[in-house]
This record gives C-alpha cells, structure tokens and sequence, in this order.
C-alpha cells in the first residue's frame, strides 16, 4: 500500500492527497450484546440455570473466533489540506498490509 494516494475528500470536495492509516478493528468482546443473540439461536444460553443438565461449554468455544486467516482492512484518509480524516468506505481481505 502506498502512504499517501490522491483521493477525493468530501470536506474540500475535490481530490486532495490523503496519508492512510490503518487503524486496528476492537475485537468484540465475549459478552457483547450482539454475541448473545447469536448464542441464544444457536440453542445456547437459554433460560437461567442449565436446567437440570450439564453445564454446556463456555460460549466462546462455539463462536467462530479465528475461522478467518485474514483481517478485512480499515483505514482512515487524513486529507492533507483540511487535515480531517475519513473512513475507507471498500474494505478488502488482506493477511498482512504493508505500507512504503
Ligand atoms: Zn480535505
């Protein structure tokens, strides 16, 4: 990747060289609220108690934590006129991204 490329910024309105950042994507933690939505569909965490059975696995055991090698890329375009930033709107899978 390049560090700087000529790219159209939506606060100067026209094309203006922006530097590129890649800033790091927070991983959603294991107790999230979107992440229990997904538990309970898939039949876990459902009710108080484990209802008389055994207790089931810890529910990070049946989230699909690392099924992809590669990260999806986010980066931030810092306009060198307004100095405002903004956000990579095409993200796309790379294992390693190197800037030069
Ligand atoms: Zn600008």
């Amino acid at each position: 990747m390049p560090k700087t490329v000529m790219r159209y910024c939506p606060f100067c309105r026209k094309h203006t060289e922006q530097k590129i950042s890649q800033t790091k994507k927070r991983s959603p933690s294991s107790l999230s609220y979107g992440s229990k939505v997904r538990a309970r569909r898939r039949g876990a965490a459902r009710g108080m108690g484990n209802l008389g059975r055994y207790s089931k696995p810890a529910i990070s055991q049946f989230k699909m934590t690392g099924a992809k090698t590669s990260k999806k890329t986010d980066f931030r375009f810092e306009c060198k006129e307004c100095k405002k930033s903004h956000v990579h709107q095409k993200s796309f899978r790379a294992k390693k991204v190197e800037f030069k």
